[in-house]
């Protein structure tokens, strides 16, 4: 099997929730939003917290690394994805708690399981994932 690929990137289009997270990313940092009264992490972003409902919710730079929570092997891509199958989608883990849906790339993809570990890597700033 091949290596999961480097896909295709669309630029972001930030909102007012995600425009700190977008532009950290383009500086190659990974940020979560947290909340600064339960001090759970919050994923996707948003402006209040939705474990206690509190407005005071601050981008917070976590490490990047986590765990294949899921996964699966796209092999017929569509689109602009069409020449890039087979690639991976998955849910990682991160050490934070909270899971993101991204990619796998860089990894053989009979390699890739769930419990992986993984570490962030960034790809035209989109946060994608790869082996740690
Ligand atoms: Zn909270």
């Amino acid at each position: 099997m091949p290596d999961t690929p480097f896909l295709p990137t669309r630029p972001p289009r930030p909102t007012l929730e995600t425009a700190e997270f977008w532009d950290a990313c383009a500086q190659g940092r990974l940020l979560v939003p947290r909340c600064d009264d339960c001090h759970e992490y919050i994923w996707y972003p948003r402006l209040f917290c939705p474990h206690c409902a509190s407005p005071r919710v601050t981008y917070t730079e976590v490490r990047g690394t986590g765990t294949v929570y899921s996964f699966t092997i796209m092999r017929k891509g569509n689109g602009p994805y069409k020449e890039f199958a087979p690639y991976v989608i998955a849910y990682v883990e991160l050490d934070e708690g909270v899971r993101l849906m991204t990619n796998i790339v860089g990894v053989l993809i009979d390699d890739v399981h769930v419990g992986m570990p993984v570490k962030v890597v960034f790809d035209e700033a989109i946060p994608r994932f790869t082996v740690a």
